[in-house]
């Protein structure tokens, strides 16, 4: 995208972060949440805070609170009310007719038993009739026809390894609940949002949401996938894993180690507090060159 404060003739900047309320803010899900904001900021776009809350029996109680309360104690103030992804059945039940109704759409009866090592369906289930009371998922075939290729902002051109990747994926859980690839493809096309900034954990799921896109009829938002914080030994930070939340009283610190994390120029040390932190990273934000 090259949007900029002065460019009037193309469209705002609309971003967003979207962490799911399974624990607090850690220093990986910071990284996330700064890089998203100051691309929004410094492009003078909008920025908002979706909660991605599909999947109750993952959700942990009060974390929601937790995650709005540490991005504000770091300066992060998004724009226009919170919105959660749980409150768009509508659009996710409209897509997955269309997907059925376009052919793409099967139900598979797999259990984790009986699915492929890569996680596909291992019993044939989109060449059989399956009744619709029997226990099943909502798959599809996830088609090599259609190009698989996209430019990141941030990584470059990228091109999907289809003997990577798995041949169909879930759109609707065997226990009712919509998918995160479903629910990220409609929630994150244009015009709602033009620019997704997050983890590049996030790079393969971006291939089943820009194809879902594709396929949908929706227009896919520009992607960049910046680099994720990783534990001593190697391991993501991640929210499963128990990664520490972050301690407010050291807002300063924690933005300043995520600048760093993301390659931005330090700002000077008699810049000290949280938004003049990000006034200097705003002004100065750009994705580091030769990813
Ligand atoms: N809610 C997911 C997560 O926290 C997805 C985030 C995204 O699509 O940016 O990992």
């Amino acid at each position: 995208m090259s949007t900029t404060r002065t460019d009037s003739d193309t469209p705002q900047y609309r971003g967003r972060f979207a962490p799911s309320p399974t624990g607090p803010l850690h220093a990986g899900s910071l990284v996330a949440a700064l890089a998203s904001f100051l691309d929004a900021r410094h492009q003078g776009g909008s920025w908002a805070l979706r909660i991605d809350d599909l999947d109750p029996p993952r959700q942990v109680d009060g974390s929601i609170e937790l995650i709005t309360a540490a991005l504000q104690a770091h300066g992060l103030e998004w724009d226009g009310p919170m919105t959660y992804q749980s409150l768009e059945s509508d659009r996710y039940e409209h897509a997955l007719s269309q997907l059925e109704q376009s052919g793409w759409l099967f139900r598979c009866r797999c259990t984790r038993a009986t699915l492929s090592a890569q996680g596909a369906c291992g019993q044939g289930c989109a060449d059989r009739e399956l009744a619709a009371d029997e226990p099943h998922s909502l798959r599809v075939r996830f088609d090599g026809e259609h190009p698989h290729e996209f430019d990141d902002r941030f990584l470059g051109p990228q091109v999907l390894d289809s003997e990577a990747i798995p041949c169909d994926f879930i759109v609707k859980r065997r226990d009712g609940l919509y998918a995160y690839q479903l629910a990220a493809a409609v929630g994150d096309a244009q015009p709602q949002f033009n620019a997704i900034v997050r983890g590049a954990d996030l790079l393969e799921s971006t291939y089943r949401q820009r194809w879902l896109q594709h396929v949908l009829g929706l227009e896919p938002p520009h992607y960049a996938h910046v680099p994720v914080v990783s534990d001593e030994r190697g391991n993501k930070l991640s929210k499963q894993t128990g990664a520490a939340a972050l301690n407010m009283a050291f807002a300063e610190q924690n933005l300043r180690g995520a600048l760093s994390h993301l390659d931005q120029a330090p700002p000077p040390e008699s810049v000290r507090s949280a938004s003049d932190i990000l006034e200097h990273a705003i002004e100065h934000w750009s994705f580091p060159s030769g990813a």
